[in-house]
């Protein structure tokens, strides 16, 4: 799996490894379903959201506009180039837990709190153009909490396959 890393895709050097962190993330989430059903956790839904939100659109790898999840965002993924050219997918151990030669998009705090932030100004945005949004994220900010939760798990579970098997 470690040469998977870089792979010649249409004369392209294209990042993979996102087929791995759909499966190993995939996992992990139903695991955390069961462990939050058996507990009775009424928030199952927003975990399991943030955490499919996560590992499709907006992993630690969003920081490559060669990533398969920053393509995933289709003609919207302009909206994540700023984020690309402030955070650096290569990095010197901004790990801290994993050398991963990975930005600080991969650390596992900063980087989900500078996406959250980041995804939270452009609901900011996209909120001045639909004011009833906003209302209703203010009504249910135990379920953003609970979608944040899950985005730090599926993160997590990122780093943690890049810190093991990546690795090079
Ligand atoms: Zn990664």
């Amino acid at each position: 799996m470690k040469k998977r890393l870089f792979n010649k895709k249409n004369g392209a050097t294209a990042i993979t490894g996102y087929e791995d962190h759909l499966i190993v993330n995939g996992l992990f989430a139903v695991l955390v379903v069961i462990v939050l059903l058996i507990r009775q956790n009424g928030h199952c839904l927003e975990v399991f959201l943030g955490m499919t939100y996560s590992t499709l659109l907006c992993s630690p790898d969003i920081d490559s506009s060669r990533a398969r999840v920053y393509r995933n965002w289709w003609i919207f993924r302009i909206v994540w180039r700023p984020y690309t050219l402030m955070f650096k997918h290569q990095g010197n151990d901004w790990n801290f837990v994993f050398n991963t030669k990975r930005g600080i998009g991969h650390n596992l705090f900063l980087g989900t709190l500078f996406r959250i932030m980041y995804g939270s100004l452009l609901f900011l945005i996209v909120g001045c153009i639909f004011p009833k949004m906003m209302v209703w994220i203010t009504d249910h900010y135990m379920a953003i909490l609970y979608i944040i939760l899950g985005i730090w798990l599926a993160d997590g579970c990122h780093v943690l396959v890049d810190g093991l098997v990546h690795r090079n």
